[in-house]
């Protein structure tokens, strides 16, 4: 049947349309069509604030038995990472077998047990469905990243924004990513062509780090310590200092604005990012961060303000791009 739908570009067709889905305009009844690298995703109506192609075209209805929501009744609450679907705690077991019988690509199903905690920022999670395991191997933006699910941080809602920070980095700059986990954003800036130092303290992530060097074929672009981000710091300093910097541990990034700005070159341009009331988005980093920064001589230009996600109620993930300068 005909269908108002969106097109994007085949390495931006997972984030669209999850971001379609959230948006409430998705259109699941019909299937997403692929053509000449291009995906077109079928809406209901056209999303507001989403800067991309409309036009109009002929879709098939998907089978209904492919829908989760059709065994269930009800729409199951979850994330897909690789071909696992991460159910959210609330979830019945059933919602797991659902998701595996629509035959959508999804082999295993974890329930989430916990919040993101402790240092190394993982999650727990158990079995509920399908294949026992919690490794996959999770695409975006036409990147691949091998991830364990329980034993290091990853998640695929800061896609995005690890494309607008890396569209940012140029060729020979020297990247510092202080809490680099499987290595996301080390991966996009060495594929724009930067020699990127990576830390983690959780062995299990810089291992595999090091596995999605090479699988997206920057290794020889990526250095990786599995040390503490501070021990990094003082290396990178004596190497000369790094153009661009990303510090994305919120909670406690502020702990390390000391490393961070013996780390930057004069000049260093710094991705920080925090988790604030909605009271109070940005001001109360920028002084943090000001503070920092004065100790070490610097004085600080915020260059943007960026809100990445709803985190909890009244809590948003920010991002603070700021330079420093003497
Ligand atoms: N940047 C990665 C990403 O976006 O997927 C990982 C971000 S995760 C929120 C933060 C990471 O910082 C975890 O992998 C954790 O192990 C690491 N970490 C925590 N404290 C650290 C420290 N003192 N030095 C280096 N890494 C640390």
């Amino acid at each position: 049947m005909e269908s108002v739908c969106v097109r994007v570009p085949m390495e931006k067709g997972e984030q669209t349309r999850q971001r379609l889905a959230e948006a409430g305009v998705l259109d699941q009844d019909l299937r997403i069509k692929g053509e000449d690298g291009f995906l077109y995703i079928p809406v209901h109506e056209t999303p507001d604030g989403l800067d991309l192609p409309v036009e109009t075209r002929e879709f098939e209805e998907r089978e209904p038995e492919t829908d989760a929501a059709d065994f269930l009744g009800y729409e199951p609450r979850f994330e897909t990472v690789g071909d696992v679907a991460l159910l959210e705690p609330e979830e019945d077991p059933e919602a797991g077998e659902a998701l595996i019988a629509a035959d959508n690509g999804i082999v295993t199903a974890l329930r989430v047990e916990s919040a993101v905690e402790g240092e190394e920022r993982t999650r727990r999670m158990s079995h509920v469905a399908g294949e026992k395991k919690t490794t996959t191997v999770h695409r975006e933006y036409g990147r691949e990243f091998v991830v364990d699910l329980t034993e290091a941080y990853f998640t695929p809602r800061l896609a995005e924004e690890r494309e607008r920070v890396a569209s940012q980095v140029e060729a020979k700059e020297t990247v510092f990513d202080m809490f680099a986990g499987v290595g996301p954003f080390t991966v996009a800036a060495a594929e724009r062509g930067a020699d990127v130092v990576a830390s983690d303290i959780n062995e299990s992530a810089v291992e595999l780090l090091r596995e999605n060097a090479e699988r997206n074929n920057v290794a020889e672009r990526i250095e990786a310590y599995n040390e503490d981000a501070r021990d990094v710091a003082r290396r990178v300093a004596e190497g000369g200092g790094a153009d661009r910097l990303y510090m994305n541990l919120p909670h406690t990034a502020d702990e390390f604005l000391d490393a961070a700005t013996e780390a930057a070159d004069e000049d260093g341009v710094v991705h920080y990012y925090d988790i604030r009331h909605e009271d109070d988005l940005f001001e109360g980093a920028v002084e943090e961060i000001r503070a920092a920064a004065e100790e070490a001589g610097y004085g600080v230009e915020v260059l943007e303000r960026v809100v990445v996600r709803s985190y909890a109620p009244y809590e948003y993930n920010v991002c603070l791009d700021f330079r420093l300068y003497s």
